[in-house]
């Protein structure tokens, strides 16, 4: 597929600050891509580079083909959505939504304003006042708002950190239908991993200014190309491990086979194991592969989950464990006596 947009070389300076370096990437037509990263990585210098808000100070961006250079936002073929959405609370919704026409007289509000309303789920709220909807709804019209100009790209500057844990969560699985039902690129900055691996075809994870990955949402989880990126996305066990071509032997946990598709570029010293990739094994049960005695440290309770910190012999921290909670299973207790299954193939190597 050919790309929409492209970034080559990318660098941007503020001063003597380096804050983006020699970023590449492509992004695809009607992909929902994010920009993930800790604080002050870079993340919305990159999207106000695209957005045309900054010059880059070397490389190019292209859009559809056109070198950006020179050209404002305003007449780049991207929309932006920012974080704190700016609605006017004097305003009725439909007076919200028709802001965003206000430089371009050519569009006839009477048809756009509710088709754009009824994109996001407001059809019928044009009257309302602005100022009684909820923090969903008025992040809904913000991207109304965006969407009437019908951009080719929206760029989303964590358009959902001002909600509340249940409605962010809600308010993703309905961005995420929206991007596929309107068909359109959505660019994403987030610092929430769990958002951007919920909402995004691909997603680049961004430290100290460059791309420290970019891939899928699975295959950042299950193959992080490095301990940055491990500990960035999900928890994981880090254990020292010794590592030829066909075996592993993991401080804590032991020796195992392993295959080549596991082996990272250069030595592996390090052998990183997700929490749920550990279970607890319960009185009759065997490990599908190996199994190591311990005794419990911590259980914190959470309903659906059980985490567990369990000591074994040969390192210092406890591996943590994450057991989802079925009927007839029980739930331990800090010394209980345990034994720790784990499979080999689940060990993520790391240099
Ligand atoms: P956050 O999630 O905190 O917004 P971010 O990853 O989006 O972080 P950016 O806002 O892109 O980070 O900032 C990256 C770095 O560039 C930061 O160290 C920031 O202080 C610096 N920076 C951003 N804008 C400017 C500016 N206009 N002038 C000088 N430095 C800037």
């Amino acid at each position: 597929m050919k790309p929409l947009i492209a970034l080559e070389g990318v660098n941007k300076y503020y001063g003597d600050y380096h804050a983006l370096r020699d970023i590449n990437l492509t992004i695809n037509p009607g992909e929902f891509f994010s920009l993930l990263g800790p604080s002050g990585c870079g993340k919305t210098t990159l999207l106000r580079t695209i957005a045309g808000f900054e010059d880059v100070s070397d490389g190019v961006v292209t859009i559809g083909d056109r070198d950006m250079a020179g050209v404002p936002a305003n007449l780049r073929p991207t929309n932006m959505v920012f974080q704190s959405y700016a609605i006017f609370p004097h305003l009725t919704v439909a007076e919200n939504v028709a802001f965003g026409l206000r430089k371009r007289p050519d569009i006839d509000r009477k048809t756009a304003v509710p088709e754009a309303l009824a994109m996001v789920g407001l059809a019928g709220y044009g009257g309302r006042a602005a100022h009684a909807l909820s923090g969903g709804q008025r992040q809904r019209v913000a991207l109304a708002r965006a969407l009437i100009l019908k951009p080719k790209v929206l760029l989303l500057d964590e358009p959902l950190s001002a909600l509340d844990k249940k409605m962010r969560e809600q308010m993703q699985v309905e961005l995420m239908k929206l991007q596929r039902h309107v068909g359109i690129t959505f660019i994403l900055v987030t610092h929430d991993q769990e958002e951007a691996l919920v909402m995004s075809d691909r997603i680049a994870v961004m430290f100290e200014g460059r791309i420290g990955q970019l891939a899928d949402a699975e295959t950042l989880y299950r193959r992080p190309c490095s301990r940055q990126v491990a500990e960035f996305i999900g928890k994981m066990n880090f254990l020292p491990a010794q590592v030829d071509a066909q075996t592993a032997t993991v401080a804590g946990l032991g020796r195992a086979p392993i295959t080549p598709d596991q082996l990272p570029e250069g030595d592996a010293s390090v052998a990183g194991i997700r929490p749920e990739a550990l279970s607890i094994l319960f009185d009759g049960e065997t490990s599908p592969a190996e199994e190591i005695a311990g005794v419990v440290d911590e259980v914190v309770y959470y309903g659906d989950m059980t985490y567990y910190d369990v000591r074994v012999a040969g390192i210092d921290a406890p591996l943590n464990i994450a057991m989802k909670n079925v009927i007839g299973r029980p739930v331990l207790e800090i010394g209980d006596q345990t034994r720790v299954g784990w499979d080999p193939r689940s060990l993520i190597l790391l240099r």
